[in-house]
């Protein structure tokens, strides 16, 4: 059972307006913030109905102090919420919607149809067409705001913060998924500062708690946490390729488009001016059968190349923990966990790595994992079907061996 933690404790809200948080649980509704709506309410103090925003009291028996300024709620109030929109940040390479993005609506549908609530997917780009968003809708999405724009051509972190601000303040959702891309580990936080509002960064998962709210788990303190965010919104989360599964497209699945005005005469302090996408070298990471990834304990560069040659020599992507790419030893892109890559291969191979959650949380999908370590109380032996207790810059010259000896052996039968 994760542990919860709490953002945004803050009573302020992230919306301008000064009305309650969309759905927000019936006990965040201090008496205090009544108070403040008291002479909004005598207005309508005629029906017994009365609409603030997208919030439906329905008051039985009621009594107004207006002089005061104090609602005295004394019978039963039945609060009917009803929840702003879950967005997804789409994102787009040449038109075509990247695969995280069509993993968050599928995630973003199974909340928003716990909510009650609609699917709205901001998508900003160049030359795109009805053809080109039809995945995201046969994915979950209700409704795209879409941005077709020569400025929008390339990713303008201030300008597409501006839009989707200004979007947000008009449509409140109630919670924004960004994929974890390097788009949107930068997009998020910026937006998050705009809005006023809590962001965890890399989830592994989403849920929602008994009263609605988004538990958004990370992995921390040797174990998962939930953050919440119970009083701000919308409640922003990013997540990476491969934590959610891609949903099986509706092609029947349609919805709204809706086009973007951008901003003009915006100056900015930033300008993209083009993106230069380099090509993984060796075997994609994602997509291997056999991952080989090495750690802190292979010790210093000549032990992190003996951990490449086993991979090449297995036909293996090549993977990696944070100290081996803080050492310099390997790129970033390497870097398996919760934020780095997720791999599900059929075998597993770490090298010289301790088992951190961190880590191991991108591993989950893999079906046969082994562990080479040479201390045998390292938390990796218990989340491994095979261990080693060795030094692996003993043992892994030793293995490569062997595997030349049995593959050359094949190629002679
Ligand atoms: C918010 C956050 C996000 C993170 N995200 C990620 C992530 O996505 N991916 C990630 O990998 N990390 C991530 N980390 C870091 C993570 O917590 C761990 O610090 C990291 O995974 C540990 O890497 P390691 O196992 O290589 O190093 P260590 O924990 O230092 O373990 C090294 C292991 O090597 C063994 N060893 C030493 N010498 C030898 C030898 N000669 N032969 C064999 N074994 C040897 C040791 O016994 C030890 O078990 C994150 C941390 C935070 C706080």
């Amino acid at each position: 059972m994760p542990v919860k933690c709490s953002l945004g404790i803050d009573k302020s809200q992230a919306f301008p307006a000064d009305l309650p948080i969309p759905g927000s649980g019936p006990e965040l509704f201090y008496a205090s913030r009544i108070t403040h709506h008291a002479s909004r309410i005598t207005h309508h103090a005629s029906r017994f109905t009365f609409h603030v925003s997208r919030i439906t009291f329905h008051v039985s028996r009621f009594t107004f102090h207006v002089s005061r300024f104090t609602f005295h709620a004394s019978e039963r109030i039945i609060m009917e919420h009803t929840y702003g929109p879950v967005w997804v940040i789409g994102e787009q390479v040449n038109c075509q919607v990247v695969t995280v993005s069509l993993q968050l609506v599928g995630r973003a549908r199974t909340l928003a149809d716990e909510l009650n609530t609609s699917v709205e997917v901001v998508l900003l780009g160049n030359h795109m067409t009805d053809e080109h968003v039809q995945p995201l809708f046969a994915a979950g999405a209700d409704r795209i705001y879409m941005g077709n724009d020569p400025a929008l051509e390339l990713y303008q972190p201030e300008l597409f913060t501006e839009m989707i601000v200004k979007l947000a303040g008009d449509r409140r959702p109630e919670i924004m998924l960004i994929g974890s891309t390097f788009m949107g580990r930068e997009l998020a936080p910026l937006v998050a500062a705009r809005l006023d509002t809590g962001l965890t960064a890399h989830c592994i998962d989403l849920v929602l708690d008994k009263d609605k709210i988004l538990e958004q788990i990370i992995p921390a303190y040797g174990g998962l946490i939930s953050i919440v965010c119970p009083e701000k919104r919308p409640q922003m989360a990013t997540v990476s390729k491969g934590v959610f599964p891609k949903p099986d497209p509706d092609e029947t699945r349609t919805g709204e488009i809706v086009m973007l005005d951008v901003p003009t005469g915006m100056t900015q302090r930033i300008n993209t001016l083009e993106i230069i996408r380099e090509e993984p070298e060796g075997v994609s990471l994602e997509s291997a059968p056999i991952v080989v990834a090495g750690g802190a304990g292979a010790g210093d560069i000549e032990g992190w190349q003996k951990i490449e040659e086993l991979a090449k020599i297995l036909n293996a992507g090549l993977g990696s923990t944070r100290p081996a790419v803080d050492e310099g030893w390997i790129e970033l892109e390497t870097m398996i966990g919760q934020s780095g890559k997720m791999v599900s291969p059929e075998l597993y191979i770490g090298v010289g790595l301790s088992g951190e959650l961190q880590h191991m949380v991108g591993i989950v999908g893999a079906q046969v994992m082994v562990a080479v370590n040479n201390d045998s109380k390292a938390p990796v032996f218990e989340q491994v079907d095979y261990g080693i207790v060795d030094d692996c810059r003993e043992f892994v010259p030793v293995l490569i061996e062997k595997i030349r000896e049995h593959q050359e052996k094949q190629l002679t039968c």
